[in-house]
């Protein structure tokens, strides 16, 4: 039987919905993303793109076109709150090449998602701002626009967030609401020229890497984005955001109180912000089911398992997301074939992206810990001091967890799982349809 080309669309045109409709669009289908926002409206804040998404990127042709609008940091260097000295470091440059054959960088959430946008459009997706979706049907397979608009199509994939109500269609029987943290982060950005300005900060820009100080209760992740024209800061602290509000303005004094205690070093860098976001942190929990009852609608990224960003790999999970879901639908014989294939892609993807979600969640707990003897083994511990056969409290750094979070490429490991389960469905005598 030869190829079906499906029509597939992708409710909400954030980082996963976008990179999905690129992978989809390679695949050969017709994709059509709905995006409620009027316009591209990703936060004037950075994110980090591990090798486990970089390599994708090159895979989708866009190495040359990211590698012009990040930073390449030397180091994640995990360090004390209050003296600023290295805890321990993750080498990232040269080293994510060497060993893993593609880099880790620092990119602005707007580029990032101007990148992609413009790359899904390139590809022949139809992106369609201003689209709000009010919900889709399982038993039609349809998207209900809040236009008035219903649209049929032959599978449903929602990459609408967080607070996903395409996740209604997919757990009818159950509304999971997201599981808010007791921590919030503020978010800011400060301009290159006021930190070059400043001799005793102006190292931070000059010798670029993903600082995290790290303290009781509350921390400060920082690095510079946007070809180092900006510093960007995500600083996690106790308290909550207004209800119902993500993205509300932050207050600086209270912002600088938070952090009164830490290194001198970063307390310049907060002297010199203007504004600053405020964002509750949250996550899901595990959820029984990613694709629906009829097995035409399933849900990636946040939608599916937000997690904290303790990891720095929420957008990099939804990368991943949708390369899977590409290679898996690159030769699909029929439409009877999406609800197996969508099986397979949740088997595929579900345990990684627990286990992430868990160790995000369990580096709240590993960077906020009181001073103390624990700490100080922590401390030991980042710094390799380890005894036989322990887990480095850096995740990033330890020697089994590094290289199963950074060197995985979910393209191929889609290919093999997909080709063990045609191999398996051959042998028992069934087509994939029928699994
Ligand atoms: C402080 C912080 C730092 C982080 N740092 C990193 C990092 O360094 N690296 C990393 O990989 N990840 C990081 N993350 C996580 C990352 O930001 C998210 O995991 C990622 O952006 C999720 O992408 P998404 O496309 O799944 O969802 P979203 O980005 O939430 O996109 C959902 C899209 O759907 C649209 N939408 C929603 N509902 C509808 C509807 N009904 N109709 C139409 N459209 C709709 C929204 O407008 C939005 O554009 C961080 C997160 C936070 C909070």
């Amino acid at each position: 039987m030869g190829k079906t080309i499906i029509n597939i669309a992708v409710i909400g045109g954030g980082l996963g919905g976008l990179a999905t409709a690129i992978a989809l669009r390679r695949a050969g289908h017709n994709v059509t993303v709905y995006e409620g926002a009027d316009e591209l409206a990703e936060v004037g804040a950075g994110i980090q793109v591990p090798p486990n998404t970089s390599r994708l990127l090159d895979a989708y042709g866009l190495f040359d076109r990211f590698a012009k609008k990040v930073v390449w940091p030397a180091n994640i260097n995990m360090r004390r709150y209050s003296s600023g000295d290295i805890i321990g470091p993750t080498p990232l440059k040269p080293k994510m090449q060497e060993l893993y054959g593609y880099p880790y960088w620092l990119i602005h959430r707007a580029d990032y998602q101007r990148l992609l946008f413009d790359a899904a459009i390139e590809a022949g997706a139809n992106v369609i701002l201003g689209a709000r979706v009010n919900g889709v049907d399982d038993s039609t397979i349809t998207v209900h626009l809040e236009n008035g608009k219903v649209e049929k199509f032959d599978l449903i994939i929602g990459a609408d967030g967080i607070r996903s109500n395409v996740r209604l269609a997919v757990m009818p029987n159950e509304e999971v609401l997201p599981r808010v943290s007791t921590n919030c982060a503020y978010r800011a950005t400060v301009p290159a020229a006021k930190m070059r300005a400043d001799p005793k900060v102006s190292f931070l820009m000059d010798d670029p890497n993903s600082n995290c100080w790290i303290g009781y209760r509350r921390h400060i992740m920082a690095y510079p984005i946007r070809n180092g024209e900006l510093y960007n800061l995500v600083m996690s602290h106790p308290g909550a955001a207004a209800v119902g509000r993500w993205n509300e303005p932050g207050n600086l004094e209270e912002m600088k109180t938070h952090y009164r205690h830490f290194d001198p070093t970063i307390r310049r860098v907060l002297e010199k912000v203007d504004n600053c976001l405020k964002w509750t942190l949250a996550d899901l929990p595990v959820l029984s089911n990613w694709v629906s009852p009829s097995g035409r609608i399933c849900l990636i990224g946040d939608a599916a398992h937000a997690m904290l960003p303790y990891l720095a790999q929420g957008a990099a999970q939804a990368v991943e997301d949708g390369a899977t879901l590409g290679e898996l639908l690159t030769d699909i014989k029929s439409v009877d074939e999406i609800p197996a294939l969508l099986g397979l892609y949740e088997k595929i993807r579900r345990p990684r992206c627990e286990i992430i979600q868990k160790g995000a969640y369990e580096n709240g707990d590993i960077w906020h810990m009181p001073d103390g003897e624990t700490q100080v083994q922590r401390d030991l511990g980042m710094k390799g001091q380890l005894p036989a056969g322990a887990k480095n409290p850096n995740q990033w750094g330890d020697g089994n967890f590094q290289p199963w979070l950074f060197g995985h490429n979910a393209i191929t490991e889609a290919r093999k799982r997909l080709g063990e389960f045609r191999k398996g469905s051959e042998q028992n005598g069934t087509e994939v349809a029928r699994l």
